[in-house]
């Protein structure tokens, strides 16, 4: 079976300074039709092209191919030195799935164009640590993550009976897409599992059996995640709903159960419930020690307690931005849920509506700003500094309304009503979750907030600098100084 055919030619958008790039004259804009004659499917194959000390590059400047190829010398390994477009330069797998929980199907119209993008690709999973479920996973997609080693991938289980999880997924496959994970597993890749917990569909005896599945058929998952699902106002299925009290109690109750149960059979722990059940059910986090180094904390699993932990000082807790291959592709772009939150140097940040915002370091009262599950965990953080020049504005999910209360998913438009009644002159500071490339989810920027915010990344440690350690007058937009990709918290559950 030949490879998938190329239909877009990756497309440079940014070119570091005096980089080999730059030094060889590519300009963003220049597509590249080729890499020392291949033309790569995705970024994957690109890092390990421009990995090659000496490049011949086929380019298309202004819709005109040039005629003769751009050389650039350089170090093997090297960076190139661009940023491309994209992620995947034939086409994303989308999701054929039509989950009742799916939050995509409850986004309004208007929103940041990425989010409708329901994509079920294993190189996402593996770039941007989105969720697959395997349903469109193929013999030669294996073939190729086990020998490019492409880990570690991320997989939506919910139910590892197959009639529940084909009926969760509304899709038949679903009843058979989880044998791919025990190759997966069987060939040596790190996984991590995600169970998105619905009520009267697979909490309850649904997810004993889960976890019970899991621990004979999977055991060497690296982690399993126990996420409530989100039903915002826009949800048209009418079974879905959010967990009662005693729900979110009853699921950290059975979690905590496995854990011994795991920890007994394996070893470890290997299944956490989500940060927010603990909220939900008024319960304290459990210690930060039994999360065994946050391995998802990005997915909301023991973020509290890293963040905690942070704040109060401990720099290995600052886990803001995870280390994996995405950071270490050369130009690979941000994308998805897990864009980079925050403007790097590139054709967007040029925009006026990107620029540079004032910062205040003048003594000036702080308000963070925050989600409402936000504000709960970070109440005890600020009140233990004693300072009362620093205020928590929580801003309610009116945009989505429903059971939505975590900072990640807090709009420009929500933010935008919340500032209008917040005096003047005073500092803002934001988290960074809330943005994807300088964009909110409901497409509006920083700068069409009514007052000036300082973009803090979600992390204790940064929060904890912000308050203390003001920096310098002008460099508190979204900072190149800091390029981190970080993860957003929620995306779209699988
Ligand atoms: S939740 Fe994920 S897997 Fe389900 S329909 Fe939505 S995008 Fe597809």
């Amino acid at each position: 079976m030949s490879a998938p055919r190329v239909t877009t030619a990756p497309r440079v958008v940014a070119v570091t300074e005096t980089s080999p790039a730059a030094l060889s004259g590519l300009l963003p804009g220049d597509e590249l039709l080729s890499l020392n004659g291949r033309s790569p499917r995705d970024v994957i194959e690109y890092s390990l092209l421009v990995d090659e000390p000496d490049l011949d590059l086929l380019v298309r400047r202004r819709g005109l191919a040039l005629p003769f190829p751009v050389t650039v010398n350089k170090e093997p390994g090297e960076p190139l030195g661009i940023e491309v477009s994209s992620a995947v330069f034939d086409r994303v797998r989308t999701c054929d799935n039509h989950c009742e929980f799916c939050f995509i199907h409850q986004l309004p119209k208007g929103m940041r164009r990425s989010l409708s993008m329901k994509d079920d690709d294993y190189r996402l999973s593996f770039l941007y640590g989105n969720f697959t479920t395997l349903t469109r996973f193929t013999e030669m997609d294996l073939e190729r993550v086990l020998t490019e080693r492409l880990s570690p991938l991320f997989v939506s289980i919910h139910a590892t009976d197959p009639e529940v999880r084909a009926d969760m997924l509304r899709n038949r496959r679903g009843a058979t897409s989880l044998r791919w994970l025990s190759a997966l597993l069987a060939g040596g890749i790190e996984v991590h599992g995600q169970i998105v917990v619905c009520p009267d569909r697979n909490n309850g005896a649904v997810l004993d059996d889960t976890l019970a599945g899991v621990l004979d058929r999977y055991p060497e998952l690296a982690t399993v995640a126990c996420v409530p699902l989100g039903v915002s106002t826009f949800s048209h299925e009418a079974a879905m709903r959010p967990h009662t009290v005693d729900e979110a109690a009853e699921v950290c109750d059975q979690v905590e159960r496995w854990q011994d149960v795991f920890l007994e059979s394996i070893g470890r722990r290997m299944v956490y419930a989500a940060d927010e059940y603990y909220l939900m059910a008024e319960r304290p986090f459990p210690p930060g020690a039994t999360y065994e180094g946050f391995p998802q904390h990005e997915n909301g699993l023991g973020m509290a307690r890293a963040f905690e932990a942070a704040f109060g000082g401990d720099e290995h807790a600052a886990l803001g931005v995870r280390p994996g291959f995405f950071a270490a592709v050369d130009g690979a772009p941000a994308s998805g849920y897990r864009a980079q939150r925050q403007v790097l140097r590139t054709e967007a940040a040029s925009r006026p509506t990107d620029g540079p915002l004032e910062r205040k370091v003048d003594g000036s009262p702080i308000a963070i700003l925050t989600g409402e599950y936000g504000a709960l965990v970070l109440g005890p953080l600020i009140d233990s500094l004693g300072r009362n020049d620093i205020r928590l504005v929580p801003v309610p999910n009116k945009f989505f309304g429903g059971n939505i209360g975590v900072s990640g998913l807090l709009t420009g438009t929500d933010l935008t009503t919340v500032l209008a009644d917040q005096p003047e002159g005073h500092r803002y500071l934001l988290p960074d979750s809330c943005l994807s490339e300088g964009r909110f989810l409901d497409d509006l920027t920083l700068a069409d907030l009514p007052r000036s915010v300082e973009v803090v990344p979600t992390d204790g440690q940064s929060l904890r600098r912000a308050l203390e350690d003001p920096g310098p007058a002008s460099s508190s937009s979204p900072s190149a100084s800091n390029p981190a990709r970080v993860p957003v918290t929620l995306g779209a559950p699988r």
